[in-house]
């Protein structure tokens, strides 16, 4: 695993187990997905984060992410 796929929970270095792919529809079209990335611990308080602006779209496996994404 790349070694830069790390949870984007401020001061977290685990290594990212999930992905929440997002978008604030003030900043962006609705096609485009922004997306952090989460370790088990932080997934849920990521999630919630992103829940409670409605910018929450997807949570996803990061292998799955990346089979997606053909990577
Ligand atoms: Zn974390």
């Amino acid at each position: 695993m790349d070694e830069s796929l790390i949870c984007s929970a401020k001061g977290c270095r685990d290594a990212a187990v999930w992905v929440l792919a997002w978008n604030n529809p003030k900043l962006h079209t609705p096609e485009r997905r922004k997306t952090w990335l989460a370790c088990d611990e932080h997934r849920e308080h990521l999630a919630q984060f992103l829940g409670m602006r409605g910018f929450l779209k997807d949570v996803v496996a990061l292998k799955d992410w990346q089979e997606a994404e053909g990577a």
